[in-house]
């Protein structure tokens, strides 16, 4: 993609509405443009970014056998009136669009789904199923003043199980645990898979993905080692500074960001809304269900929070809009020609280039976009380097820059 091309210009001044980090390094470098609170439209950098994040939560969704669907956003009061739940808890963050307050905007899926599932399994040859979306979703939101990380409209990961027994549910639980940590880690966040109350959803334990981050709106109590993390508001008597519950290590307590969880919903959609199936002995019975939530954009402001310096976002590899940040130093026709040459050379090796091909900024000024936009390399083509044959190569964690040959670029930027 061409530089000059890109709508979205980058700017010096952080948006004076914006307190949040993650909300201001996206603004100014033109990832996002804010439309209202909580309200984003995502520009080509910020939806390279977002896809990129989705397509992570997809491939590890379907290494665990789920199918993706996509439901309608419109949800019909009627169904939500089976669990009672169209006014009241969730209801009531719901946004409801209609003149007659019929339909509903989707919040949340389970309802949806759990008519889909009724209709298509009868017997437990049908079970089980796993079913995802990824899906924009709505909720009235108060305090909608963190950026991405907590929206009006949001973009949503949610997978549904669906099982004739408890045991095969727990055995799936946990290997939609194992996933969700991996989709951190490709996303360059390290989770904490954290105990936590069930909200809205239900009484039984749920668990929360917390990424340790000092703009985060959670705090969460963990043991160093790992082995443990409780979300505070539920820890009881637990603090930092205590003895872990499994383990000698002083537990700590520290600010974080909830990116994913999952919720073991037993039979409580499925015996309000009559999901039943017929299982091996003749027994009918309500199927056991669990739901299990990423939120991609939300996981795309935690990114931003944790990896970034007082220059711009430092973006993990795996979830950057560009793998490379080409820039031209210079108008002169054999530097352009140079860089057009590698620019062309890179893409056919299918390595994505931004290519900083515009002449009316100097080069402190492009290497401060470059910063501020945070694409792993920078590749810098100037008189100086062609001279020698050579790009400029310099990684954006790093301050080391390296000179290679313009045809050895492709391998150390791989
Ligand atoms: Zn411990």
């Amino acid at each position: 993609m061409l530089q000059s091309e890109l709508l979205a210009k980058v700017s010096k001044e952080a948006p004076k509405d914006e307190k949040s980090v993650n909300a201001q390094f996206l603004t100014r470098a033109g990832f996002i443009y804010k439309e209202m609170a909580g309200a984003y439209t995502y520009l080509p950098l910020g939806f390279r970014v977002l896809r990129k994040i989705e397509n992570i939560i997809r491939e590890e969704m379907e290494n665990i056998g789920g199918k993706e669907i996509l439901m309608t956003i419109f949800q019909p009061k009627s169904l939500w009136e089976e669990t009672g739940r169209w006014s009241g808890g969730v209801g009531d963050i719901m946004y409801k669009c209609d003149d007659e307050g019929e339909i509903g905007l989707g919040p949340t899926h389970e309802e949806m789904l759990t008519d889909i599932v009724r209709h298509y399994v009868s017997s437990y040859r049908d079970l089980p199923q796993y079913i995802f979306q990824i899906q924009t979703k709505f909720r009235k939101e108060l305090r909608a003043k963190s950026g991405l990380l907590r929206g009006r409209e949001f973009s949503m990961k949610d997978l549904y199980s669906f099982h004739a027994t408890k045991e095969d549910f727990l055995k799936y639980y946990k290997r939609a645990a194992a996933a969700y940590v991996k989709v951190f880690k490709r996303c360059g966040l390290s989770s904490l898979m954290t105990e936590a109350s069930g909200g809205d959803f239900t009484k039984d334990f749920t668990h929360e993905f917390q990424v340790l981050a000092p703009g985060g709106e959670d705090t969460v109590i963990y043991c160093p080692k790992g082995h443990f993390s409780r979300n505070k508001e539920i820890a009881g008597d637990l603090r930092g500074g205590q003895k872990c519950p499994q383990c000698t290590e002083t537990l700590k307590e520290a600010k974080s960001i909830e990116v994913g969880n999952i919720f073991p919903l037993g039979e409580k959609y499925s015996e309000a809304m009559k999901a039943y199936f017929v299982d091996k002995d003749g027994q009918r019975k309500p199927i056991i269900m669990g739901c299990y939530g990423i939120g991609p954009s939300r996981t795309m402001g935690a990114i931003v929070e944790i990896h970034h310096d007082e220059r711009g976002i430092i973006w993990p590899k795996e979830v950057a809009p560009f793998r490379v940040h080409l820039i031209q130093i210079g108008k002169e026709k054999r530097v352009a020609k140079a860089a057009k040459d590698l620019y062309r050379s890179l893409q056919k090796q299918n390595i994505e280039v931004l290519y900083d091909d515009r002449e009316d900024k100097t080069p402190g000024e492009k290497f401060a976009e470059a910063d501020l936009i945070g694409i792993p390399w920078r590749a810098v083509i100037s008189e100086k380097t062609i001279k020698k044959n050579s790009v400029e190569l310099k990684e954006r964690s790093k301050k080391s820059l390296r000179l290679v040959k313009i045809n050895q670029a492709a391998k150390y930027v791989k």
